[in-house]
């Protein structure tokens, strides 16, 4: 009798042990980290990243935390290319920035980034860029859940040319918050309020029409369809906000509500 109780009672905390295992493996939450930005880190973050420089010095601690989280629990791995921390923290960034906003909203979708040295051939998907065939960028699609795959040199590029309106990073980290509600569709509902969705999608449509007629000045990649016009408005928002305000007031204007983030006084600020 006493061995039954004994073996029930230690079938029971197994069976606890490896359901709480079971349930930590699968929770994919991020663990925080507590540790100090360092000096180096910072100096990196100033001369690439404009948007970080233009912060004020608390928001700088914020995003600050968000990078080290972001680094803490994404591998960053270089393919046939040896990466730095200069394209670490701009990986992070790329991250961060979008979701600025939104200090507690992690990535449900990305566990590894992979570089490239430079464009690379992939059957099924590509970026666009002025009409090559070629990839800067891709998110992992069935084949490749929870991979981000860019090009160094994109990278590099991205935030090296800043009057450019394009980030390829930047890109592909939207299309992973769009794509976290399970549609990929240029709705990011997980941080766009409801009210402005059809609002949304009417603008979107109206853009891609002026787009077709050829007189937009946002990259006709964006006609695409509604998920890459958001990837490349969202290029267009953080980079030059200013000009995206001047030109296109009302697209700004939802840009800002979505991401929540006051770009007007943040703008000025940016070299
Ligand atoms: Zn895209």
């Amino acid at each position: 009798m006493l061995i039954n109780i004994i073996i029930f009672t230690l079938v029971i905390i197994v069976v606890a042990y490896l359901w709480n295992s079971y349930n930590k493996a699968n929770k994919k939450e991020w663990t925080a980290v507590d540790a100090a930005f360092s000096e180096a880190w910072k100096t990196i973050l100033l001369k690439n990243v404009s948007f970080y420089d233009a912060l004020t010095n608390e928001q700088k601690i914020n995003f600050e935390k968000q990078v080290l989280t972001f680094l803490h629990n994404v591998k960053i791995t270089g393919v046939k290319t040896s990466i730095s921390d200069e394209d670490k923290l701009m990986v992070a960034a790329s991250a961060i920035i979008p979701i600025f906003g939104f200090p507690n909203w992690q990535y449900p979708n990305v566990r590894e980034v992979l570089i490239y040295p430079n464009s690379f051939d992939d059957e099924f998907q590509f970026e666009g860029n002025e009409g090559e065939k070629q990839i800067l960028g891709m998110v992992g699609n069935k084949h490749m859940d929870g991979v981000v795959i860019l090009s160094q040199k994109a990278l590099r590029l991205g935030f090296q040319n800043e009057t450019d309106k394009k980030n390829t990073a930047i890109h592909e980290f939207v299309h992973l918050i769009d794509m976290s509600d399970g549609n990929v569709d240029g709705i990011p509902t997980v941080i766009m309020d409801k009210q402005y969705a059809m609002p949304w999608v009417d603008l979107i449509h109206k853009e891609i029409n002026r787009i077709y007629e050829n007189e937009s000045d946002i990259n006709p990649y964006g006609a695409t369809n509604n998920a890459e016009f958001l990837a490349v408005i969202s290029e267009y928002f953080f980079e030059r906000p200013d000009l995206l305000e001047k030109k296109h007031p009302k697209l700004y204007a939802l840009l800002e509500k979505t991401f929540n983030q006051d770009m007007d006084e943040h703008y000025k600020k940016m070299k």
